[in-house]
């Protein structure tokens, strides 16, 4: 059964909003990893080294900040085939943001990836999910696409690698599934590494998200 939140989530996608949010892959059989926050020099090319040598396509949803720090980072995950969306420019909670102020955050993220690493992305994750109903009708009207998620293992807790794979054994990847992660630390790194291989066993795939 799903919760109210979910319940929310799945009304906006199926009857609202269409193709401007999205929680769960439409389609049916791949699921996707998505990575936050990044990106971040010491963590990104382990992850990005792991997701090649199982041949798996990811999106990163980069801080603006961050990629201005890291150009060559983020060029080498467009290289390498993953997809980009925006994390905004400096990871504001977007609630507390004025219309101007989201608008700022969001162009100015989108500008610097475009010139950084030649892509053009529409898709937005929120800072820690977090969202207005105007907020989302605005950036509907502004042509993105907010992609939220529907499965979280908490990686932001930093609790070590085995809380955080008891959590992703519990909570599970299914086919639709988004998954989010985040390439700023080690657990989930050192995770992924046991994860991938065990994903794999299992049948699943993964899609970029579009
Ligand atoms: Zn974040």
């Amino acid at each position: 059964m799903r919760s109210w939140s979910e319940v929310g989530k799945h009304v906006l996608q199926e009857y609202l909003l269409g193709e401007a949010f999205v929680w769960r892959l439409p389609g049916g059989a791949d699921c996707a990893l998505t990575f936050d926050d990044g990106p971040n020099v010491e963590h990104t090319p382990r992850v990005l080294d792991l997701l090649h040598g199982h041949g798996v396509q990811a999106t990163f949803f980069v801080i603006g900040e961050a990629a201005a720090a890291a150009p060559a980072l983020l060029r080498r995950i467009v290289a390498e085939g993953h997809a980009v969306g925006s994390h905004t420019y400096s990871h504001r909670d977007i609630p507390t943001l004025t219309r101007q102020e989201l608008w700022q955050e969001l162009s100015s993220c989108r500008e610097l990836i475009k010139d950084l690493s030649g892509v053009d992305t529409r898709l937005v994750r929120p800072p820690r999910g977090r969202i207005t109903a105007a907020a989302l009708v605005r950036m509907k009207r502004w042509g993105y696409r907010l992609i939220h998620w529907s499965k979280t293992y908490s990686d932001y807790l930093r609790d070590g690698r085995e809380p955080l794979l008891r959590r992703i054994h519990s909570r599970g990847l299914e086919p639709c599934d988004i998954a989010l992660f985040h390439d700023n630390n080690e657990y989930t790194v050192e995770a992924l590494a046991q994860m991938l291989p065990e994903w794999s066993q299992r049948g699943r795939s993964f899609a970029r998200l579009q």
